[in-house]
């Protein structure tokens, strides 16, 4: 017998929130085509399939630009460090500025990437060894206005209120602000599946994608009218009788306000502001108000605005009003979009919330946690700021020292110049990364982490389900995980007796007490049942199978009631910013081959190769108003900063609309021309709607 020269690695694509399983299949003798990628028929969500990004995750890992041993930043230059070095120095210097200014001017900034005990361990890192209020993530910018309306309508957020499974039998879909035709490609065939049902497609985005061409209807309506358009369709179902009043009265409240309120909405108006036609918006509310089965999935189109989670309200306020959720075929979702998009922002590394969903506010949460860790509960700090307004504690001085794991803030966040200036401020930044990304680059000491391949842990798809990731190759000996970085750094700080793990099981299985009880409750769910299926929360116990619909009797409010979302007009967008120097519209989203701002997807050779840099979409006729050519570099203005990009021709957008993606940095990094209006409630960053100029690049 010949003896095999392939090795398998069954593992998960760290990539998006579907979180599709593979074989990663090694042929330890070839050196050319030595990685081959075949998806796993067994996934309950993505059940053999996988996306161009899946099936070539691996390279980054491969990559000889990885970093390998702690850099220490000596006269401008990186000069590697052995771990005890590196970790002392980091503590001293973290140290030194906390006795001088304060605990809290040391933050801690996570990513939504991270898997759930590391989440859960960089929450107790910051409170518990640094002592510090000031942690957020970057999934600020992702989940934060879903996260908000959730609470508010159901008292609760999770993903999907219904497994993806539910999706086929559906009659009428509304996809908002979604693009998982390019984003989320594996769960595409359960809408496709639906329409071949015999359901109804509304898709709502100002550009045409891959998406849209499932619409039976595309509503293309200008950036940031979102809620009009919600709201003007919420009127329809109303005015036209598509209301259930037996659920309104048996399961909601607030309802009588917000129908008398909704009486001074005017259609025409709705029209006049969103661009959508008055019919097409007539025929959505009738489609919805008439499908007996109905479900509504929002993203980040709708909502990364200064008023993303009250435009999730309103339409959150569709399904309520129609009775369609809390049944089979019927429910409200918000696809995330980060890997662990879902479990990142369950367990404590948002600036107001503990394990479990659990506030930093409330008492009894507050003693469930501090007791957990042996700590006096006046010793947790209380809540601290979203992740853009540490940006401006960094620059206003009151935030002299960063930890950052998993995230890029020099490239995510909002007004790109600023954030740069504000990171410079600090007298000492720490990253712990694969790679020198553009905030790694300007850190005074890197830290190499292991990878998705490396390292075990378990993440959180958009349905809430719970995967265990487990680890299939052995990492470099010069490297650790990020737990171990966390126990370490925290030895130093004199916090070692907390975090004396030797695993990510057995942070783990502290984390299942954390939450045991609480919103996200994962107490019955273990390793050892990971080993063989996958659970969505809530599993309060080891015999509970899970819950994969929620709101069959009940929503998580005291009184079991959902509350629908008061109307507010003062949301109408505020056209004024449009004026002649800044008179275009930009949004930002994503493309199919990367992820996030592209640390990891620019380092992988064919995803590079499919798109190798970002396009600026315009649409030929608005080019031709500003003397701009195809494939040629522009400048892209906003009151913010300047983007060069190449102009790329499509008539799928609006006319008044420009769209560029945000996985590139430095002088490519669309959010230099961001603004940073926050949604007051949640403090999502206004990504979608930014007022612009472009005009040929000039050779200077
Ligand atoms: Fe699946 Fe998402 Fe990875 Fe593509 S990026 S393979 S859809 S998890």
């Amino acid at each position: 017998l010949e003896e095999s020269t392939e090795k398998v690695m069954s593992t998960q694509c760290p990539y998006c929130s579907v979180q599709c399983t593979m074989d990663l299949i090694e042929d330890t003798v070839l050196t050319n085509k030595r990685f081959k990628s075949k998806p796993n028929k067994n996934s309950p969500t993505s059940g053999g399939r996988m996306c161009i990004k899946g099936a070539n995750a691996h390279q980054h890992v491969y990559n000889d630009e990885r970093i390998t041993r702690p850099l220490l930043k000596i006269d401008g230059e990186f000069v590697p460090v052995p771990w005890e070095l590196a970790s002392e120095y980091i503590a001293k210097q973290f140290q030194s500025i906390q006795h001088s200014y304060g605990n809290d001017a040391v933050g801690v900034y996570g990513g939504g990437s991270l898997t759930n005990e590391v989440t859960y361990l960089l929450g107790k890192f910051a409170r518990v060894a640094l002592k510090t209020k000031h942690i957020d993530y970057n999934g600020r910018f992702c989940m934060s206005a879903a996260a908000a309306a959730s609470n508010a309508a159901f008292g609760i957020d999770r993903g999907l209120s219904n497994s993806l499974q539910d999706i086929p039998d559906t009659n009428c879909l509304i996809l908002a602000g979604t693009n998982i035709g390019d984003c989320q490609p594996t769960i595409v065939p359960y809408f496709r599946q639906a329409k071949k049902n015999g359901a109804y497609i509304i898709v709502i985005d100002p550009r045409e994608t891959a998406t849209t061409k499932l619409a039976d209807l595309h509503l293309k309506p200008k950036p940031g009218t979102d809620a009009s358009l919600a709201q003007g369709l919420l009127k329809i179902l109303i005015d036209e009788g598509f209301i259930d009043s037996e659920f309104i009265a048996s399961r909601t409240n607030g309802y009588k306000e917000l129908a008398e309120d909704l009486s001074s909405v005017n259609l025409l108006r709705v029209s006049e502001v969103t661009g959508v036609s008055a019919e097409d918006i007539i025929t959505a509310a009738r489609k919805y108000g008439e499908a007996q089965n109905g479900f509504i999935l929002t993203a980040r189109g709708v909502e990364q605005h200064a008023n993303g989670s009250y435009t999730v309200g309103q339409f959150i306020n569709m399904a309520l009003a129609t009775g369609k959720i809390g049944r089979y075929g019927s429910g409200f979702g918000s696809i995330t979009g980060q890997g662990n998009g879902q479990g990142g922002r369950e367990h404590g590394q948002k600036a107001d919330q503990l394990p479990g969903y659990r506030s930093i506010e409330d008492d009894e949460d507050r003693k469930i946690i501090a007791d957990l860790w042996e700590i006096n509960e006046s010793d947790l700090p209380r809540k601290g700021v979203s992740a853009y307004e540490m940006i401006e504690k960094m620059a206003e001085g009151e935030i002299k020292g960063l930890f950052v794991m998993g995230s890029n803030p020099a490239v995510s966040n909002p007004n790109g110049v600023y954030t740069e200036h504000a990171l410079k401020q600090l007298d000492y930044l720490v990253v712990a990364d694969m790679f020198l990304s553009e905030t790694a680059r300007m850190a005074d000491l890197v830290l190499p982490v292991s990878s998705y391949l490396e390292n075990e842990g378990t993440l959180t798809n958009l349905e809430g389900r719970v995967t265990l990731r487990k680890a299939e190759k052995p990492m470099p000996k010069t490297i650790k995980h990020d737990w171990e970085i966390l126990c370490d750094l925290a030895g130093y700080l004199g916090a070692g007796e907390a975090f004396d793990f030797s695993s990510a099981q057995a942070i783990f299985e502290e984390l299942r007490l954390a939450t045991k009880g609480a919103t996200a409750d994962y107490y019955g769910i273990s390793y050892e049942r990971l080993s063989h299926e996958t659970i969505c929360w809530p599993c309060p116990d080891e015999q509970h199978p899970g819950t994969e619909r929620l709101f069959d009797s009940d929503f998580a409010h005291a009184d079991g009631k959902a509350i629908f979302t008061p109307l507010d007009l003062k949301n109408e967008v505020d056209d004024t910013m449009i004026n002649d120097e800044y008179p275009l519209l930009l949004t930002t989203g994503r493309l199919m081959s990367h992820y996030l701002t592209g640390v990891q997807t620019r380092r992988s050779a064919d995803l590079l190769k499919r798109e190798k840099e970002p396009l600026l979409d315009i649409h030929p006729d608005t080019a031709e108003c500003y003397g701009i050519q195809d494939k040629e570099l522009v400048e892209l203005k906003s009151s913010k900063g300047t983007v060069i990009i190449r102009a790329n021709f499509t008539k799928s957008i609006r006319k008044d609309t420009l769209f560029a993606p945000f996985h590139w940095g430095d002088s490519q990094s669309v959010n230099r021309v961001t603004q940073p209006r926050l949604d007051p409630v949640c403090k999502m960053p206004e990504f979608k709607r930014t007022e612009v100029s472009v005009v040929p690049l000039v050779e200077k």
